[in-house]
């Protein structure tokens, strides 16, 4: 198992998600733009969760800055969205993103497994996509997050194709930063109007700052 000497430790996917990955990065190329609606969706919910844990638990209060960031290197071929957010532990990592396929996901892949081409738009409408939209665009995704409460932080760290590994890291402060290194056919999501555009579209209801990182800042 893990270990905090530098070890990286090597799992598989579950079955489940698995084919839930396939499913959702070969069956939506036309709306590939949702990654981001869905990894803002989860940055905000993890967000949510502080605020209200901290109600009983003061040490986990946010920072008065709590915000998403989101910061694009087109030249690196790369994103970054960070939060100020509640953050997984080492086996939250393991869980969440790798052995359980979440409710939204789940019912989204049966479903989308009958339905006609034309019919999908409406679909991907209707349920979350879940974290794996990320690997529509990205061709490697690292998730790198320290539980508020913990020092520790760990590093999730996928392909998208069978396995993903983690590694212990270092965080300064509590939460979650998705680095992800995008396909060379993807590229055009890194523009920041492309950004600003589909953050308007998708991110419009959620109730935290999301700041859009311009070059040169
Ligand atoms: P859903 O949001 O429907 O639960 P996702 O696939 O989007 O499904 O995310 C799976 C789980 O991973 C979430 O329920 C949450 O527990 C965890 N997660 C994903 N992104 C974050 C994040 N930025 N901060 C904390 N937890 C996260
Ligand atoms: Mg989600």
């Amino acid at each position: 198992m893990s270990d905090a000497s530098g070890h990286v430790e090597k799992r598989e996917f579950s079955a489940e998600v698995g084919r839930l990955l396939d499913l959702v990065v070969h069956s939506l190329y036309s709306d590939r733009e949702i990654f981001l609606r869905e990894l803002v969706a989860n940055a905000a919910d993890a967000t949510d969760k502080r605020r209200f844990e901290a109600l009983t638990n003061a040490a986990l209060a946010l920072p008065d800055n709590a915000a998403i960031r989101i910061d694009p290197d087109k030249d690196a071929k790369r994103l970054v969205i960070t939060d100020d957010g509640i953050g997984m532990s080492h086996d939250e990592l393991v869980e969440n993103l790798g052995t359980i396929a979440r409710s939204g996901t789940r019912q989204f892949g049966e479903k989308l497994n009958d339905a006609k081409p034309e019919d999908r738009p409406s679909l991907i409408g209707q349920f979350g996509v879940g974290f794996y939209a990320a690997f529509m665009v990205a061709d490697h995704v690292n998730v790198t997050s320290r539980k508020a409460g913990s020092d520790e932080a760990w590093t999730w760290s996928s392909s998208g194709k069978g396995d993903f590994t983690l590694s212990p890291a270092t965080r300064s402060t509590p939460g979650t930063e998705i680095e992800l290194s995008f396909k060379d056919d993807a590229v055009e999501f890194l523009d920041p109007w492309r950004l600003r555009s589909i953050i308007r579209k998708w991110a419009d209801h959620i109730s935290w700052p999301i700041t859009l990182k311009e070059k040169n800042e």
